[in-house]
């Protein structure tokens, strides 16, 4: 393929990558903006392998049938709530091959180039290796987090910000040598060592952060496998890999900045880590944390009675609803609902779940309307004059102490509202915190009902209690 023809190819596939970015913007759009991405990226690697350069298909064949396997078994095996672990898993491998690229190319170009194109190469070999190894380690710390092979408590070392800037002061001494050398013996030891010290600085960067702050994090590290692949098109010379890894970059900052102000957290703090303890812990009882007072079970049919009697109803899902796959059975009481003339709509909190837009997936594939899933800032004012709020295995997102507890550690996080509404449920299998690990005074208040028990098996009663009322 003639050259002209491959910048037309790659000129083409940007366009679609846009246009897949502008598509997941929105749930009605995102599966033609998935279509757009996976059409971009066919393009994209048809034409690079048709490039003149690329002469031995063999390796790239064994490697597209090895990479295809790995990706249809994780398609299949999968579950959505794993898609964080996922997407850590590899944004590693991106920050991985930025690494090996990098080595590679210092390694193979040193003859041919010279002057300031050597400087300016060396300058993107270095730059590429260091954001490649902080996001291959982080994104390992961060998957085995998510995972809980890791404890989601902040791990902080004494001197820990003293302990960032020696590494960071490191890197640039190491680079300055490394820039400096005519040697390439030398300058490969230089690039060694930073190499190092940056899976170091990314194994403790992502160790100091909490699980709470998890979803920013894999949503920075997102941003920070953009760049190393943009800096490997640097170092390939390949202007698509520059393009698609700034528009990465770029994306996954901008959400990582809709996230923290999703979680009312100022991006600096989230990266100098602290927040949060492990996650999914059952509340202590005594413990001196805990709030006072009993809570009020409701059974699955006096929930479907108040349901039955109610003319405004918000539901909030959350993580829970997700575990249960009770998408479907929710959205079978809400056609129920909406049969007999309530009002009845969803309320999704941006960080509800484990992964931006997970709500929004799950209630899409129960095929529930997207006219009645509102986001936090629309729907929060509506829940005092909401008869119930029935909260679907969530929990962060609705703790009243972000709002009433200034010492809580989810202080200033935006919730919803929902102990405003005159009636509360909340429908879970235990008195566990959630992801944050944090205390609840939501299920102790007066106008709050608990309903124990798994999402799914509790809304099939409530749904059979519901048809019995007919
Ligand atoms: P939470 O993790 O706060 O709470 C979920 C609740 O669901 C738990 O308390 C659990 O209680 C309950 N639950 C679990 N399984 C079931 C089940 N089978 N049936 C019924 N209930 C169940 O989830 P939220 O959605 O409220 O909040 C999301 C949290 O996750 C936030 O802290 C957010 O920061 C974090 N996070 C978000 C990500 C994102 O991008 N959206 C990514 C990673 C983390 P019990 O065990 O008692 O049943």
């Amino acid at each position: 393929m003639s050259q002209e023809l491959i910048t037309v190819a790659y000129l083409g596939a940007t366009i679609l990558f846009i246009l897949s970015l502008g598509g997941l913007s929105n749930p009605e759009t995102a599966r033609r903006g998935n279509f757009y991405g996976m059409l971009g990226m066919t393009i994209a690697v048809f034409a690079t392998l048709m490039a003149p350069r690329v002469t031995n298909y063999l390796p790239v064949v064994i490697a597209v049938a090895i990479g295809a396997v790995i990706g249809l078994i994780a398609a299949k095996k999968v579950k959505t709530t794993q898609m964080p672990e996922l997407v850590a898993l590899m944004h590693s491998l991106v920050g991985l091959a930025a690494v090996i690229v990098g080595v590679a190319n210092y390694l193979d170009n040193h003859e041919t180039v010279i002057g300031t194109e050597k400087f300016i190469h060396e300058i993107e070999i270095y730059v590429g290796v260091f954001i490649g190894a902080v996001t291959f380690s982080g994104s390992l710390i961060a998957f085995g987090k998510l995972l809980g092979k890791i404890s989601g408590k902040p791990v902080l070392l004494p001197a820990r910000h003293w302990l960032n800037l020696i590494g960071i002061i490191g890197i640039v001494v190491l680079g300055k040598m490394f820039l400096g050398t005519e040697n390439h013996a030398d300058g490969a030891v230089s690039l060694y060592i930073m190499m190092g010290v940056a899976f170091l600085l990314g194994i403790h960067m992502v160790m100091a952060i909490g699980g709470a702050d998890m979803p920013v994090v894999v949503s920075m590290l997102n941003s920070y496998s953009g760049w190393a692949a943009s800096a490997t098109g640097f170092m390939l010379n390949n202007d698509l890999l520059i393009v698609i890894g700034a528009l990465v970059g770029s994306s996954g900052a901008i959400l990582s900045y809709i996230m923290c102000s999703a979680m009312n957290r100022h991006f600096l703090s989230v990266i100098a880590g602290g927040f949060g303890s492990d996650g999914g812990k059952p509340v202590a009882s005594g413990s001196s944390a805990q709030p006072a007072g009993e809570v009020t079970p409701i059974s699955a049919s006096e929930t479907a009675e108040l349901l039955s009697e109610s003319k405004n109803i918000i539901i909030i899902p959350g993580y829970g609803m997700a575990v249960a796959q009770a998408q479907h059975t929710v959205f079978e009481i809400t056609k129920l609902l909406r049969e007999r003339g309530s009002n009845v709509r969803f309320a999704i909190h941006p960080v509800a779940g484990r992964m931006p837009g997970h709500m929004n997936v799950l209630l899409a594939e129960a095929k529930v309307p997207y006219d009645i899933v509102l986001e936090m800032d629309e729907i929060n004012e509506d829940f005092p004059a909401t008869d119930v709020a029935i909260v679907i295995g969530a929990n962060d997102i609705v703790n009243p102490a972000a709002q009433e507890d200034p010492t809580s550690p989810i202080a200033g996080m935006p919730v919803l509202e929902v102990w405003k509404a005159k009636n509360s449920i909340v429908m879970k299998r235990s008195m566990a915190s959630g992801y944050a690990g944090v205390d609840n005074p939501l299920f102790y208040k007066e106008n709050n009902r608990m309903l124990f028990g798994d999402a799914k098996k509790m809304l099939d009663e409530v749904l059979s209690g519901l048809k019995a009322k007919n």
